[in-house]
Formats: C-alpha cells, sequence, structure tokens
C-alpha cells in the first residue's frame, strides 16, 4: 500500500539535533563520521516512498543511499548530500505464498518473500511456525539488504553455500525510479549483481524472494583452549574442517570470557540434525580427535536459533563503537603463523577475532556467470579470518582501529581478498571478486545506473561512483 506523502525530513528545514537522530539513529556502529550529513531522510513505508525518494534525488540532482538492517561497520547508508532512504518501516509482511487474497505462482514451492530490511531473527522467527529456516546472518539483528546483496555468510555456509544462492528474486526499484523484478529469467544481469555486488549493487531492493530449508535441531560442541595452545588448536580445526559434518559449522575464535582475565582460544561446532542421535554421530569424530588441554569441553549440547542470536547479540552488544576487518587468507598458507598476532593481542577486552571455515564451499566450482545460478560473488578461499574490535570510549578510536589496520596490513599479503561485509573501503582497498566477476560488475552497474544514482561503495572521499571499486590490492607502506 503507497503511502501518498512519504515522511521526508529536509536537512535545510529539520532541527539539526534531530535530523541527526534520524539519520544515524539505526546505525549499529557507535564510531560514527558524522561530518557525512545527507540532503534529506526519508523512512520509506512502501514501494512508491521508495520511488519518491529516488525522484526527490534525481530532481535535486544528488544521488540516492539505502539503509536496511543499519549494521554496515562503516555506516555506509549515511552519504554526503544523498537523500538516505530508510527502509526499516517498509510495510510489507513476510509471505509464502499461502493464505488470503490470489495464491502467487510460486505458492508451494518453500519459498518466502519478505521486505529488505527483515532481520535474520524475523524472518527465522516467521518461518518457525511452518517448521522451515532461512539460514541468515549469525547476528539476529543484520538487515537482509546489505547481508543478502554481499553474498551473505548464513549459518552453515562452509557446507550449505552462500546465503545469496537461496535468492530466487528480488523486487527493485531501479536508479531512475522503476519498478522491476530481476530473477535468473527475467533481468538476469541484475539478478546476477544481487548476489554479490553488495553496497555498488545499482538499485534498490524492496523485497526478496528466498529458497528457505527444513528446520533442523541444533547440537553444538565447544571445547576452550588457553591461548597458549592457539596454533595447536587452530591447525587442528583446519586440518578436521575439510571432510567433517555437513551440516556442521565449523568457528575457532580468540576471546575473553565473562569473568575470565585470559585470553582464551576456542573451537565451536554448530551441528543441524533432525534428531540428538544423528547429531552425536556427527559431532563424535571430531571430539575423539580433539587435542589434550581444553578448560572447557562440552559435547553435542542442545541450542537453537533463539539461543544462539542471543550469544551473538552479547558478543556484539549495541552502544559500542566498533571496527571490524578481514582476509580470505590463501590456502597454501601457514595459517596459523599468519594470524598469530590477530589471534593473540586483542586491543580491548570485548574484541575478538575469529577464524571460520569455508571448505567445502570454498572448493565447488563457481556456476557459469550466464546459468541462473550465476552470481558476482566470486573471492573466498578455505580460510576466513576476521578482527572485530570492540570498546567504548571514542579516546581508544586511534588505538584500536590502528591495531586492525596494522594487523590486516601484514595478513593481506597472504590472502587472495576480502569479504565486503566485514570491510571499510575507506582505508583498506583489496580484491572483493575474482577478475571476470569484477569487470562484469562494472558493465552491470554502467547499464543499470550510468549517472551513479545510487551512492555505490564508500571509499576514500566517496569517489568511486559509477566506476565502482578497482579490485585490486594496494599496499600501503
Ligand atoms: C553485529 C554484526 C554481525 C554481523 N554478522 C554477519 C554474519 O554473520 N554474516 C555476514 O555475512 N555478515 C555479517 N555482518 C555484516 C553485515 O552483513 C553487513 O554489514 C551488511 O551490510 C549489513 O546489512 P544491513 O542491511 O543491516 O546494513 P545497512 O547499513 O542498512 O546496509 C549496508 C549497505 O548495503 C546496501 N543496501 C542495504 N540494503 C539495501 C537494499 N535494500 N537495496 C540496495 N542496497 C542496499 C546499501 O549500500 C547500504 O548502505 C555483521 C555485521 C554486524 C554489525
Amino acid at each position: 500500500m503507497s503511502s501518498p506523502n512519504p515522511p521526508i525530513l529536509h536537512r535545510d528545514t529539520t532541527d539539526p539535533s534531530t535530523f541527526q537522530a534520524h539519520v544515524w539513529g539505526r546505525v549499529f556502529n557507535k564510531r560514527r563520521d558524522t561530518s557525512r550529513v545527507p540532503l534529506a531522510f526519508v523512512k520509506a513505508r512502501s514501494t512508491a516512498d521508495v520511488v519518491a525518494a529516488v525522484k526527490l534525488a534525481e530532481a535535486n540532482d544528488t544521488r540516492v543511499s539505502v539503509r536496511s538492517g543499519g549494521h554496515s561497520w562503516a555506516g555506509w547508508s549515511v552519504r554526503q548530500d544523498a537523500v538516505l532512504v530508510d527502509l526499516g518501516d517498509l510495510d510489507l509482511d513476510a509471505s509464502d505464498g499461502e493464505g488470503e487474497g490470489e495464491r502467487p505462482a510460486w505458492a508451494g514451492s518453500r519459498v518466502v518473500s519478505c521486505p529488505a530490511s527483515t532481520t535474520g531473527r524475523m524472518l527465522n522467527g516467521y518461518l518457525k511456525e511452518r517448521g522451515r529456516m532461512f539460514a541468515g546472518g549469525h547476528c539476529p539483528d543484520v538487515g537482509l539488504g546489505g547481508f543478502l546483496l554481499q553474498g551473505g555468510m548464513g549459518w552453515n555456509c562452509k557446507n550449505w553455500g552462500w546465503a545469496c544462492e537461496s535468492v530466487v528474486g528480488v523486487d527493485v526499484v531501479t536508479a531512475e525510479g522503476r519498478e522491476v523484478h530481476a530473477s535468473g529469467i527475467e533481468n538476469a544481469d541484475l539478478f546476477w549483481a544481487a548476489k554479490g555486488a553488495g553496497p555498488g549493487f545499482p538499485a534498490i531492493v524492496t523485497r526478496f524472494y528466498l529458497l528457505t530449508r527444513p528446520l533442523l535441531e541444533m547440537y553444538q560442541s565447544l571445547y576452550v583452549f588457553p591461548i597458549s595452545e592457539y596454533k595447536r588448536v587452530l591447525q587442528w580445526v583446519i586440518d578436521i574442517s575439510p571432510t567433517a559434518d555437513p551440516d556442521t559449522e565449523i568457528v575457532a575464535v580468540a576471546s575473553y570470557l565473562p569473568g575470565d582475565d585470559e585470553l582464551t582460544f576456542l573451537a565451536n561446532f554448530t551441528c543441524f540434525k533432525p534428531t540428538k542421535a544423528a547429531a552425536e554421530a556427527a559431532l563424535a569424530p571430531i571430539h575423539e580427535s580433539r587435542p589434550a588441554g581444553a578448560k572447557i569441553e562440552v559435547f553435542c549440547d542442545g541450542t537453537s536459533l533463539a539461543k544462539e542470536y542471543g550469544t551473538q547479540a552479547c558478543a556484539n552488544p549495541e552502544g559500542h563503537r566498533y571496527c571490524a576487518e578481514n582476509a580470505y587468507v590463501s590456502n597454501d598458507e601457514d595459517v596459523p603463523s599468519v594470524l598469530e598476532k590477530g589471534f593473540t593481542t586483542l586491543p580491548s577486552r570485548k574484541s575478538f577475532a575469529i577464524y571460520f571455515a569455508m571448505n567445502p564451499t570454498s572448493r565447488r566450482a563457481p556456476p557459469a556467470a550466464d546459468s541462473q545460478a550465476g552470481m558476482a560473488l566470486s573471492m573466498q578461499s578455505d580460510h576466513y579470518f576476521a578482527l572485530y574490535t570492540v570498546w567504548e570510549d571514542e579516546s581508544d578510536d586511534e588505538r584500536c582501529t590502528g591495531w586492525v589496520r596494522g594487523v590486516m596490513g601484514e595478513v593481506e599479503r597472504h590472502a587472495d581478498g576480502s569479504y565486503l561485509g566485514d570491510s571499510d573501503f575507506q582505508y583498506r582497498r583489496t580484491r572483493f571478486w575474482s577478475e571476470e566477476a569484477g569487470k562484469r560488475l562494472r558493465e552491470v552497474r554502467r547499464k543499470w545506473d550510468p549517472k551513479g544514482r545510487i551512492c555505490g561503495y564508500l571509499d576514500e572521499g566517496d569517489r568511486s561512483g559509477v566506476d565502482g571499486l578497482k579490485n585490486e590490492f594496494e599496499w600501503k607502506s
């Protein structure tokens, strides 16, 4: 349903603190560059409001920026002189195609349709009632919009593949303000870009159509070691990952556990199975091969998406300052040595570093670009490494951001590239796609947004425009 007057706040006619509160209110990271001030803020309640925002930008000869869940670390939605369209109130419900009204052609196909601002927790709450799930982001409140466009490292990504591979269609508003649908057979180039372009997607997604999975039970094994065991434990995780159970996600984390003064290194195995017996059988070989010396051991404990969302929300508390960065370490590297500094010298008690095992997903042949499964996402290795630095005081900004950039500056010399989702292009220039996909993405962007109406990638000075990112390593001295 369209609202005749989209709620618009204009920079020049709104009290500055009110304007600022709307512009930054739903941005998760409290470390913000408030020197970026949009021209106007549009709280969209319908697709018509999104079209109105694009037209407003056109009339003012400026750009449009988009916000779904507000979880981009660098606040990509807030751009100088742009019309910011916030989709957080998009008045469109999730639907499995059944129920009242005309039955759409996709009803009964295990597809769910939902607005771009839907979060993983919201979607899985809806699907639970229907015995289904969607392998969205680990953090409950990440928006599907930003998450899926950049590929989406969701639950058990290492085996089930990237979340964007479950996108079967998108409704978008184009850079000219037209409403179009894109899928493998309709506007296929735009659909290809929707699976990996990230914040450089040249249109605004209002709605996703997503293939869901059966809802399974969840079990977890956990092994917590002193950080002195880091190398031995990470090597064990790396060795067992390629052949471990196909329904088990594997992650290793360096962090301070609550109430513990010692930095720890833990290996976490989250298993999705129909029964506890099946999970025990899947987790037993891992348990039997574990290194000695764990401080805490948990074998096949029952858990749930709701519980895991709670754990993630605690690890990523609201109201904090963050700096995240990441790299895909090359497959032939001595990974524990390359990552040692990142895992063992965290700059604050709330910070953490993760190793996310990606093999076997990382070893699959990429789908042909012109097939329905084709996707812009094309950068991966067996070893995903990310730093999540968390602190509270502004006075710690330089120390914490400096630590992240220092560690990554060394790690990236052993890496194939990076994931868009945990990156900040203002500071690090690296490879996000294969050569071929990066080139095609630039062409698709030029075709669908030749004037650079949609903001695109926030690089240093916000200059990337229609050209997008270079997709090259640029070593800093
Ligand atoms: C606490 C936390 C946990 C995270 N966990 C994970 C995880 O488990 N897996 C993972 O892969 N990533 C994870 N991320 C990274 C996250 O997926 C990205 O930051 C993502 O961009 C956030 O999406 P959003 O819609 O919430 O953010 P927003 O800031 O709203 O959007 C980011 C940008 O994406 C583009 N965009 C968003 N929506 C649309 C749209 N509808 N149409 C067109 N462009 C759009 C815009 O350029 C926008 O500025 C996490 C981030 C945080 C802060």
